[in-house]
């Protein structure tokens, strides 16, 4: 809903909101707030929050930084928790510049910005139903921290009760509280994890709802004395944490895209082409999806991640699911997306990969309805299945060749992302780490 200026400073009133908390997002997914008194929501409702863009990651030089935030005002709602210094309300924004043209390194502006190509070649919406998977961490006295887990349940187990599953629960309750439509929550395979589903939307309001449910995640979980942590694989030998991508394209009359009913598959020339996109860029848009170091600790064999660039209709070890719901819930799942992700930055590219899909008539090639695990590597190598990238730095060679993916991101986010995650690879390959001194000290 779009709230009217007006409607905004009655809801103020008569909530009784002291702050506004505006928010955006970095080039790495971070989230930025900015806190405002009250006083200051006219300013903000007239687009004149000034800040400066040179201290926020990929953004810009210090000698262009003075940026402004518009506000989405159907973005607008009202934090649940108890504040003692009076109730918090937090509205998204786009950055401008000063001259009032969307800026084009904020990763919403950008998703915008695909969403428009989208509509032009006749959808109405892309839309997205996130699953983003999640670890509660103990904290140690201090509040740091530590790597032990409160529970030894799995996959659904319910029972004993224990703090996890309470704040769980107390985070689904906050999130209806903000309006979310949570489908389902619970305990994923791995002890301590946890996994919240919310119902499908369109591409800019899912990315924003990605970003304000780790928000809420991690605020309930320090409640519970817990650290909450999105990264992908916090240990080795259990499962890591995705965040699977069900995709779907909606046409202006409000009819799922995917769908056909006389195809075999009950799927349309759209989905193919699609997931033809999905398959030819899917080496290069790993490194959006799976955009950090230890994303690749994830996608290995054995853990219920993707390795293989594969879709399937019957089985869940390939890049692609076909889930089986037809009609409306017809859709695609991507199953390598990690919770790291910019979701901006990440819807855009599997976007614009469907796009060069039904653009270029692509077909959908690499379908294996056997488990690809099980085969050998010559069976694989002869169905032509190749690996997602092994390493965030193979990953970043892939995406630096590919044209379409790297426009997802346009010039001056592509070239902040590059610099950024370069370095970040470097960093990490001149680390020594535990693992070597503890392999090789002895034996050489
Ligand atoms: N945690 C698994 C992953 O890393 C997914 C498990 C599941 O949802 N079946 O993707
Ligand atoms: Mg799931
Ligand atoms: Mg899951
Ligand atoms: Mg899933």
């Amino acid at each position: 809903h779009l709230y009217t200026k007006d409607e905004v400073r009655q809801m103020v009133k008569d909530e009784d909101i002291r702050f506004l908390r505006v928010m955006f997002t970095d080039l790495l997914g971070t989230i930025k707030s900015v806190d405002l008194p009250v006083s200051q929501l006219d300013k903000l409702m007239d687009n004149k929050i000034m800040f400066d863009g040179s201290s926020i990651d990929g953004f810009v030089r210090i000698e262009e930084s003075d940026m402004y935030l518009y506000p989405d005002m159907s973005t607008w709602l009202v934090f649940p928790w108890g504040a003692d210094h009076g109730k918090v309300a937090r509205v998204i924004c786009s950055v401008h510049m000063t001259d009032g043209t969307p800026f084009s390194g904020d990763p919403r502006n950008n998703l915008k910005r695909v969403i428009k190509e989208m509509q032009k070649m006749g959808f109405n919406s892309f839309n997205i139903g996130p699953e983003p998977e999640f670890f509660l961490f103990k904290t140690d006295d201090n509040g740091n921290p530590t790597t032990k887990v409160n529970d030894s349940e799995n996959y659904f187990d319910m029972e004993p009760a224990d703090i996890g599953e309470d704040c769980r629960r107390d985070i689904v309750l906050a999130l209806e509280k903000m309006g979310f439509d949570v489908e389902a929550a619970h305990h994923e395979v791995a002890p301590g994890q946890h996994e919240v589903d919310f119902k499908y939307s369109n591409a800019l309001e899912a990315a924003d709802n990605i970003q304000t449910f780790k928000l809420v995640v991690k605020t309930i979980a320090k409640k519970y004395g817990l650290h909450a942590t999105f990264m992908p694989k916090p240990l080795s030998g259990i499962n890591g944490s995705g965040m699977h991508l069900n995709m779907s394209l909606f046409t202006q009359d409000g009819k799922n895209a995917f769908y056909d009913e006389n195809d075999k598959n009950q799927l349309s020339e759209t989905a193919y082409h699609f997931l033809g996109g999905l398959m030819k860029h899917a080496r290069s848009y790993t490194a959006i999806v799976n955009p950090i170091v230890n994303s690749y600790k994830r996608l290995v064999p054995g853990y219920e991640a993707p390795v293989y660039v594969a879709w399937s209709t019957s089985n869940r070890s390939p890049l692609v699911r076909i889930p089986n719901d037809r009609g409306m819930g017809t859709r695609l799942e991507l199953r390598s997306a990690d919770p790291a992700a910019n979701p901006y930055l990440a819807i855009a590219a599997v976007l614009e990969a469907g796009l060069d899909g039904l653009r270029n008539n692509l077909p959908p090639v690499h379908n294996v309805d056997e488990n690809i695990y099980d085969m050998t590597v010559k069976e694989r190598k002869n169905k032509g299945i190749v690996n997602l990238p092994d390493t965030l730095h193979s990953a970043l060679k892939d995406l630096a060749d590919d044209e379409v993916i790297k426009s997802s991101m346009g010039e001056h986010l592509y070239q902040s992302f590059e610099e950024a995650k370069t370095r970040e690879y470097d960093a990490y390959r001149a680390h020594v780490s535990d693992w070597e001194r503890q392999r090789y000290m002895e034996q050489y």
